[in-house]
């Protein structure tokens, strides 16, 4: 199955240092934690962004790429996504 991404939802780190993903919200409207996500991914199930027309896949990471963050599992899109496909800059929801 797959799931289309629509919004992203944020939250400060623990340091309130930066914000990073909380989780996402899909094209139907429902929300999902990284977690979530990451075992839904691991369960074989794929999940793209959608915005502007645009689309990337999202991919797993074990931990939130600012400075020492220890947020995990994060999450990303392609390398190669553009910016308005990018999941860190999807509208929040
Ligand atoms: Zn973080």
């Amino acid at each position: 199955m797959t799931y289309t991404v629509t919004k992203v939802r944020k939250e400060y780190a623990i340091d309130r240092s930066h914000r990073h993903i909380e989780g996402v919200i899909t094209s139907a409207g429902v929300h999902y934690t990284r977690r979530e996500v990451v075992d839904s991914m691991n369960a074989g199930n794929t999940w793209k962004t959608s915005h502007a027309g645009a689309s990337a896949t999202i991919r797993p990471m074990n931990y939130c790429p600012r400075g020492s963050c220890l947020a995990a599992p994060y999450i990303k899109t392609n390398p190669d996504s553009t910016g308005k496909d990018n999941l860190e800059n999807l509208p929040e929801g």
